[in-house]
């Protein structure tokens, strides 16, 4: 009978692969961990950990750090561009589903779970970047990186996000990331800016004729928000070299006469970052022979269902779960997808349907899809619980 595998190495520092590494070493396995940048503090905007990801976080016992640093919110409240509620969602979670959801900076978060992984002793290297795998009969699985120096292992876990070049492996000739034509601006402001017209603390998303706006605490002193809009002329590459005055500027003139708070938001803003927003095709398999995809890698997520990083923490439990019951990697590895894809691949396809509402509207559409907003919340009020329901612990 062949070997259980005894060494992992995972590729990918953001989210799903340090999670994985922490929980594949407390599962007894050596792990190593490598991610292409510097190790490197302060990156990022603002995102929200739903909870079935948070349960995760809770398994590892970084939750309650978390929601310290980061802000609970009760409920998401929308809005039309001019100020009128259309809806609210997501009330009461915590009681509901045994966890809040929780908004926090992504540079905090991923401090917080490089932390834990080096506490773990997981072996972490950086500016390791991975350009090709070799995976020959009756040797060990090498990782190649682009400084000439390459690692050994049983089995390699591709957590390397939407532009996976382990997916190249495990697919030739797969599916590539494309743009969707939405681009993403955000930051952080002080808490006090919107203090006053928040409800509470629920987070606020308004739909506007163009585009979309979000904002909610994200930690004791802090409020994040983003801006999502349409591409005129100028795609993420241009916005991203401009200055940050012109960019803010740019922001400025988009959003003017938006509902309050959000000029004054934009007043307060001192920087915004810029993303585009990407998407992959459904890939037809997420393994090959000792090689798996994780995390946006396996399944990309546009942000428009705030779901993203809760899959990926997700996957990041399920996949060392599935692997410590023994079976040949093979059967883990197609155990794994067939137990995710479906999950995943629906909450794919309504973060692309999200996406649609976020796009260029002339004054009837704007109404017309700010009515449809409205019947629709209550509407998928059942699917949306189905999603957030979900604990990955008890799967
Ligand atoms: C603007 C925006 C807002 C979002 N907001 C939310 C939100 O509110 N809630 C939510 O749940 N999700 C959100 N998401 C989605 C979420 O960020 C992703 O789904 C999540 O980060 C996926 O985690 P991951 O670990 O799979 O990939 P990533 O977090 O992308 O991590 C991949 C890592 O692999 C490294 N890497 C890449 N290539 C290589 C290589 N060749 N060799 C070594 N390392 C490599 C990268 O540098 C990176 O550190 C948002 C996304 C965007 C763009």
């Amino acid at each position: 009978m062949a070997q259980p595998p005894r060494k992992a190495i995972v590729i990918g520092g953001g989210i799903a692969g340090p999670v994985t590494a922490v929980l594949l070493k407390r599962a007894g396995l050596d792990v190593e961990l490598f991610e292409a940048w510097p190790h490197a503090t302060g990156i990022g905007g603002g995102l929200q950990i739903a909870p079935n990801g948070m349960h995760v976080l809770a398994e590892l016992g970084i939750a309650d750090e978390l929601i310290r640093q980061g802000s609970i919110a009760d409920a998401i409240d929308f809005y039309s561009q001019n100020g009128t509620m259309l809806g609210s969602i997501n009330q009461d979670m915590q009681r509901r589903f045994g966890q809040p959801a929780v908004n926090m900076s992504r540079a905090m978060l991923n401090e917080t779970i490089i932390s834990l992984a080096w506490n773990e002793n997981v072996a972490l290297a950086f500016e390791k970047r991975l350009v090709r795998i070799e995976d020959r009969p009756d040797q060990p699985i090498v990782a190649h990186f682009a400084d000439g120096t390459s690692a050994e292992g049983d089995f390699l876990i591709g957590a390397d996000g939407v532009h996976s070049a382990v997916r190249n492996h495990v697919l030739r000739d797969g599916p590539t990331p494309f743009d969707t034509g939405l681009i993403g601006f955000g930051g952080f402001v002080p808490r006090a800016v919107v203090a006053a017209a928040l409800n509470g603390h629920h987070m606020a998303m308004t739909f506007g004729r163009s585009g979309y706006f979000g904002y909610g605490f994200s930690g004791p002193d802090d409020a994040m928000w983003w801006s999502t809009q349409p591409m005129r002329g100028v795609d993420a590459a241009g916005f991203h070299a401009m200055d940050q005055d012109t960019l803010l500027s740019h922001l400025k003139d988009f959003h003017a006469g938006w509902h309050d708070p959000i000029p004054q938001i934009l007043e307060a803003a001192r920087y915004s970052i810029v993303t585009s927003t990407l998407d992959v095709a459904t890939l037809p398999m997420w393994s090959r022979k000792r090689t798996v995809l994780i995390g946006d890698a396996a399944h990309a997520c546009s942000p428009h269902a705030g779901q993203g990083a809760s899959l990926a923490l997700e996957d990041a439990m399920r996949l060392p779960r599935l692997l410590g019951r023994g079976t040949e990697l093979s059967t883990a590895f197609a155990d794994f997808e067939n137990e995710r894809r479906s999950r995943v691949e629906h909450i794919v396809a309504v973060a692309r349907r999200n996406g649609n509402q976020k796009g260029e509207f002339g004054p009837a559409g704007a109404w017309l899809r700010d009515q449809m907003v409205r019947i629709m919340l209550p509407m998928t009020a059942h699917a949306r619980n189905r999603m957030l329901r979900y604990d990955p612990r008890a799967a």
